[in-house]
């Protein structure tokens, strides 16, 4: 019995995994594809954004920008490819270059230092292989390139060197959420080993209130969460069968989904 499943071991999953690796927690991550970094994580550019395109406000570009600053040491701590060579936003003329403009004061507006705007002659300087068309850029220092294998890697062997499990064979865990009568229905079924009926009992008294948590913290603290937001107003239930896998399923009445 895990008290955290991470499904998906992209770059998300591993990196949720390797935090996760720092608490008591028994943690596990289930990857459909062969091996980590199957899905999107192998199939993209690699660059390390400034976090000046991200609407000014949000998470993203709060997370954007500190991601960024948090990478190159964390290159060194895990040993993956790594390298600040900046980035280059380019215009084509000279009327776009008030979209470089306006770029930058987002930039800035998120916290992104050294933004600059280059004319060409200063853009072939740091460029010379630019195109002969680029007329000005928007130049974010901070801006990087890594391998996107070497970093998820690096981070599913860091989170399993201490402690999270890696589930091999064919594992998989479905979540169905749907609305129904009024219900909000979300279902989580794994084909994972399940549970005794003496397990399955023991959870269920647990979650009646019948009987102390006990060592399963995650599913308790589910339950606990769940009576905090909607008191009675929910169903919670759990079944399982030992050898085949665990049901769970959860219904909210749909007006709680709507606020
Ligand atoms: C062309 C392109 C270029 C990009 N360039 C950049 C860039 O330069 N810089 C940047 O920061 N971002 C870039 N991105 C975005 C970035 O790649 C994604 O945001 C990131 O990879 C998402 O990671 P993830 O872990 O959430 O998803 P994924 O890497 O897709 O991982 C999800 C994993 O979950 C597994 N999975 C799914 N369902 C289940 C299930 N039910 N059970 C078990 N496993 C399951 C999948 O097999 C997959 O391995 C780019 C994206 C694209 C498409």
């Amino acid at each position: 019995m895990y008290d955290v499943i991470i499904i998906g071991a992209g770059v998300s999953g591993c990196a949720v995994a390797r935090e996760l690796a720092r608490l008591e927690l028994k943690t596990a991550v289930l990857e459909a594809a062969p091996d980590v970094c199957e899905g999107t994580s192998k199939a993209n550019s690699g660059i390390v954004h400034g976090g000046y395109d991200a609407k000014p406000g949000t998470l993203k570009a709060k997370l954007n920008v500190e991601g960024s600053r948090r990478m190159e040491a964390l290159s060194r701590e895990l040993g993956f490819p790594y390298k600040k060579n900046g980035s280059l936003v380019l215009c084509f003329d000279e009327k776009d270059t008030g979209r470089l403009e306006a770029l930058k004061r987002n930039g800035e507006t998120n916290g992104v230092e050294g933004l600059r705007i280059l004319g060409r002659q200063e853009l072939l300087g740091l460029e010379p292989q630019v195109g002969d068309k680029a007329y000005a850029a928007l130049y974010a220092p901070s801006g990087a390139i890594v391998c996107p294998f070497g970093l998820t890697i690096a981070l599913a062997e860091n989170a399993c060197v201490h402690g999270v499990e890696a589930v091999s064979s064919d594992r998989r865990v479905t979540v169905c959420a749907c609305v129904e009568e009024g219900w909000l229905k979300l279902t989580v079924e794994d084909n994972g080993g399940g549970m005794s009926p003496e397990k399955l009992r023991e959870l269920k008294a647990m979650l009646s209130g019948e009987a102390e948590a006990g060592k399963s913290v995650g599913l308790w603290n589910v339950y606990r969460r769940l009576l905090l937001y909607y008191q009675d107003d929910f169903r919670f239930d759990i079944d399982s069968v030992s050898g085949e896998g665990t049901v769970c399923s959860i219904q909210i009445p749909a007006k709680h989904a709507e606020a």
